[in-house]
């Protein structure tokens, strides 16, 4: 009976198999029917919150997120999701791109933005295209119209009538068309570091009258700078003005074709002794500069209240920096200034003129360091000579140790310049014996102190005045310095020092 029985239900199930597979069957393809519409469900869910994620700039989440969402799933799946995120994010870039280009999104956050695709391996097919109109954008800030049309030009190459790429090529051509070649004065101004501690400078001891005198503080730099860009003036590198052509065997200097928007005046900024003198911290001015975690440069000092104290606010390189970022067309090609050392107490404020020292390894490499990123930010570096001697007034041979000093010293870290910078803004006629031995040594721009622009090319050789910003030019010198702003309404005469010294300033 039992076999009977159990001989009948086998029978029953084998009888029921196909109805199963059938119903296995229906199940499987209603899923099928389903997947696309669950997926697209999901996947545009998903993709989605990354956008969104990225657009608020929680780029950690985004990550996670995306792992947890798409990463991780099983084969097709992954591959399947991973098709709406990169839909997705390509509508963002674009987006994005938009946005900085009408000057609503800086570029460092959408280079972030751009940095979190990449590393998760998203690549939104517009990427090369968006990433070329922002390499393009920013050159084209900085006057490098051409390029950036030429850029543009090979990515319409792989982006064939693009609307957003035909605009660009068509805006770079009106403003390339627009632009003229620069007729007009090359100014070159300098300072000194600047007075970071008031309180100090101004504090009625034997060097307050000098700083008075040669010394800006951080808001009359502040203010100067505005006016500078106000009035339509640009920073530009020294060495992107001068061409050098060979003659008969010779280098011969002469101005390059400057093209600029009509308007637009090149200016030239130096900044002497950036050394950081010991004289100059106990007075006011900051230790010496530093790079920050991002490897930006900010300066570190120790306040009176003896405070140990990083700012991005109380010096020159620092203050251009930020205001060059947030105004490009400040500057051509990127340029910020030029920086002229003396060696016999460091550099910016590390002291590598004692090589002795037990500290002199670390400040050395602390040094290259803070002069890689200066030069890789669009400062550039002149001699300012060894020891701050006053060059007529030296014999051949002291300027020829002095000079040699320097190179051994402080060439190597700051590297090769042709610059050179006479301190006490004092000059040798290129007839002198000491001109030429500079000149031998390698130097074929010399800069001088003077009340106006001048420039004066010789064979091989260009000689420049640049005009002192200090107390003394803002307190008494407002007419000649009209050109470049009014000084009138940039002294901080609550600040500075309440002698009678100035003629010109208030009691
Ligand atoms: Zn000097």
């Amino acid at each position: 009976m039992n076999v009977i029985l159990k001989h009948r239900m086998v029978a029953s199930l084998k009888n029921k198999v196909p109805m199963i597979f059938a119903i296995l069957g229906m199940v499987m393809m209603f899923l099928a029917v389903l997947y696309p519409y669950g997926m697209n469900w999901y996947g545009n869910r998903a993709a989605d919150r990354f956008v969104a994620l990225v657009q608020q700039d929680q780029y950690r989440q985004a990550k996670l997120w995306y792992y947890k969402t798409c990463a991780n799933l099983p084969g097709a799946m992954g591959k399947d999701a991973s098709r709406y995120f990169r839909q997705k994010t390509e509508a963002g870039l674009e987006l994005w791109t938009g946005d900085y280009l009408a000057q609503q999104l800086n570029k460092d956050l959408l280079d972030s933005r751009i940095d979190v695709l990449s590393q998760i391996g998203i690549k939104p097919g517009n990427l090369t295209k968006c990433r070329n109109i922002i390499y393009a954008q920013e050159l084209a800030n900085h006057y490098e119209v051409t390029q950036a049309g030429n850029i543009i030009k090979a990515t319409l190459q792989i982006y064939p009538n693009d609307p957003l790429l035909v605009a660009k090529q068509e805006e770079y051509r009106k403003q390339l068309e627009q632009m003229v070649i620069y007729r007009g004065p090359i100014q070159h101004i300098f300072f000194h570091p600047l007075i970071a501690y008031p309180e100090l400078a101004f504090d009625q001891d034997a060097m307050s009258k000098g700083f008075n005198d040669w010394f800006v503080t951080i808001r009359e730099f502040n203010l100067i700078i505005e006016s500078l860009y106000k009035n339509n003036y640009i920073l530009v590198n020294i060495n992107d003005i001068l061409e050098k052509r060979t003659v008969n065997g010779a280098t011969v200097l002469a101005l390059r074709e400057l093209r600029l928007p009509p308007g637009k005046k090149p200016l030239i900024l130096s900044i002497d002794d950036l050394n950081y003198y010991p004289y100059m911290i106990q007075n006011g001015t900051v230790f010496k500069l530093v790079l920050d975690k991002q490897g930006n440069i900010a300066t570190y000092s120790v306040n009176p209240a003896q405070k140990e104290i990083i700012a991005y606010d109380n010096e020159i390189i620092p203050i251009l920096d930020e205001f060059v970022r947030k105004h490009p067309d400040f500057s051509y090609k990127g340029a910020k200034g030029i920086i002229a050392l003396t060696g016999y107490q460091g550099v910016l404020g590390y002291r590598t003129n004692d090589s002795n020292s037990p500290a002199y390894a670390d400040e050395e490499k602390q040094a290259r360091a803070v002069i890689q990123r200066l030069k890789a930010t669009g400062w550039s570096f002149a001699s300012h000579g060894y020891g701050h001697l006053d060059t007529p007034k030296i014999s051949l041979e002291r300027l020829a140790v002095d000079t040699l000093k320097w190179k051994a010293e402080v060439e190597p870290l700051v590297g090769p310049s042709e610059v050179y910078i006479y301190p006490f803004g004092s000059r040798v006629s290129p007839e002198d014996a000491r001109f030429r031995y500079l000149q031998q040594a390698g130097f074929k721009v010399f800069c001088a102190v003077g009340s106006g622009p001048y420039i004066h090319f010789g064979p091989e050789y260009l000689l420049m005045d640049r005009r002192h910003i200090d107390g003394i030019s803002l307190c008494t010198q407002a007419d000649l310095l009209r050109d470049l702003f009014n000084s009138e309404s940039i002294v901080d005469y609550s600040i500075r020092e309440s002698t009678a010294f100035y003629s010109n300033c208030p009691p």
